[in-house]
C-alpha cells in the first residue's frame, strides 16, 4: 500500500526531520499562504513628499499568486505616490520600479501551486487597469515638458 504523494511543502519538513548525507536547506514557503514553491524576493513602494521620501519593503518569500498580488499593490502605490520630490522623480522611483519588475520576473518563473486550505492573496486588477497608476503620468509629462523647454531655451 502506497501513500499519496505529499504536497511540495511537506518535502521541506521531511528533509529537516530525516536529513540525508547532504541535508538540503528547507524550501521557502510563501509568507502569505504557506504555499511552496516560493521565491525569496522583496517588493518595495515609495511615498515621496516635497523634500523627503519613505520606502517600505515587503519581503517574501512569495508564491506565484501572492507575489503577483503584492507586486501589483506596491507598484501601483509607487506609481501613484512616488514621484513627488525631485530626487524621487529622477533617481529613486525608477530604480524601485525596476527592482519590482525584476522581482516579479523571478516570481513568474515559479510553477503554479496546487490549492491549499489557506487561499493565496487575490491578485486584483492588472496595474494598467488601476486608475491610481496613471497619476505617474503627471510628473513624467511635467519632466518631459521641462526638458523640452530647457532644450528649446538653450538652442534659441
Ligand atoms: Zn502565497
Amino acid at each position: 500500500m502506497t501513500s499519496p504523494p505529499l504536497p511540495p511543502h511537506h518535502y521541506a519538513v521531511n528533509s529537516q526531520i530525516h536529513p540525508g548525507p547532504m541535508p538540503l536547506p528547507p524550501a521557502p514557503v510563501c509568507r502569505c499562504c504557506g504555499q511552496s514553491p516560493a521565491a525569496t524576493v522583496t517588493f518595495r513602494t515609495q511615498t515621496a513628499y516635497l523634500f523627503a521620501f519613505s520606502i517600505r519593503s515587503v519581503p517574501g518569500p512569495f508564491c506565484r499568486t501572492c507575489g503577483l498580488a503584492v507586486f501589483r499593490k506596491t507598484t501601483t502605490d509607487t506609481l501613484a505616490k512616488g514621484w513627488w520630490s525631485a530626487f524621487s522623480l529622477l533617481a529613486v522611483n525608477p530604480i524601485l520600479i525596476a527592482q519590482n519588475l525584476l522581482a516579479i520576473r523571478t516570481v513568474n518563473r515559479l510553477p503554479h501551486s496546487p490549492p491549499l486550505p489557506h487561499p493565496p492573496l487575490p491578485p486584483g486588477k492588472p496595474i494598467h487597469r488601476r486608475p491610481a497608476a496613471y497619476i505617474a503620468l503627471i510628473p513624467v509629462l511635467w519632466l518631459l515638458f521641462f526638458i523640452t523647454g530647457m532644450t528649446i531655451h538653450i538652442v534659441t
